[in-house]
């Protein structure tokens, strides 16, 4: 059977760090960590030197930590970078790659994403590929322009053998990111279906599997109304991923009925 259960993905950007991130599990899964099976997959990625309190602290549990990024090189001279075996080592299972915020603050193109998505998957990662488009491209009605680029380049020529199980596309509007000001669920699903049909015109009928999420200022009020459009199979989250109490209520709107 396919499982369509939601993924709740929390990314915590530069916020938190390892004595903040063991404070925050202690209060969602209590001591020892518990969390009722989980309905929905459970992610969260904290920044890098909170990783490791992370995993110990939600050890049991059926939450997933992940990275917010990954070097698309595997080892060598590139101060500051953390590459693919280091995640591995310790203990996360998958990786945010082209989040808005990679791209615009530290320019990375599509390209560099591409090379990073591609680093990842060979090595068995799972992989969010976030994609997005500016204000002024939706303004100027440039949205599935900018999207098919991003989708075109970043996967490049991957076959559908490598990506299979482990690759999901979160669809961020970058006006949407932080702001308030969330896409509406028709918007939303307008776009996935575009993104499905890419998908299967490149991969072909298996590419449903892959998961679309969605991103941009969800929280416990807007989650049920985007989780209940067919094509939105999780959500993507930021601010309101920081906060104990709305992050368990989204876990359990989720958990009481795919939205
Ligand atoms: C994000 O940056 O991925 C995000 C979705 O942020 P927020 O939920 O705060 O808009």
């Amino acid at each position: 059977m396919i499982d369509r259960s939601p993924y709740l993905v929390g990314n915590w950007k530069m916020h938190k760090g390892a004595k903040e991130s063991r404070e925050f599990f202690r209060q969602l899964l209590g001591s020892p960590p518990t969390l009722s099976p989980a309905l929905s997959h459970i992610w969260i990625a904290p920044p890098f030197t909170s990783i490791a309190s992370a995993v110990e602290s939600t050890r049991g549990s059926a939450i997933h930590i992940g990275a917010q990024n990954v070097s698309e090189h595997e080892e060598g001279a590139h101060t500051g970078e953390i590459s693919l075996s280091m995640l591995w080592e310790s203990g996360v299972t998958f990786v945010i790659v082209g989040h808005s915020e990679r791209r615009n603050e530290f320019h990375e193109d599509s390209l560099v994403v591409h090379r990073k998505v591609i680093r990842a998957l060979k090595g068995g990662m799972r992989v969010i590929l976030c994609i997005g488009e500016q204000e002024e491209d939706y303004t100027q009605g440039k949205t599935w322009e900018v999207l098919s680029q991003q989708l075109n380049t970043g996967l490049g020529s991957l076959s559908y053998e490598v990506v299979k199980e482990l690759l999901l596309i979160a669809y961020e509007p970058v006006w949407a990111i932080g702001s308030g000001q969330v896409a509406t669920p028709d918007l939303v699903e307008g776009i996935h279906q575009r993104c499905r049909a890419f998908l299967q015109k490149k991969w072909g009928k298996p590419s449903a599997l892959i998961p679309m999420l969605y991103g941009g200022s969800v929280g416990p009020h807007n989650l049920r109304s985007l989780l209940s459009q067919p094509h939105v199979d999780g959500v993507l989250i930021g601010g309101a991923s920081l906060v104990v109490e709305s992050f368990k209520k989204m876990i359990q709107s989720a958990n009481e009925g795919g939205g």
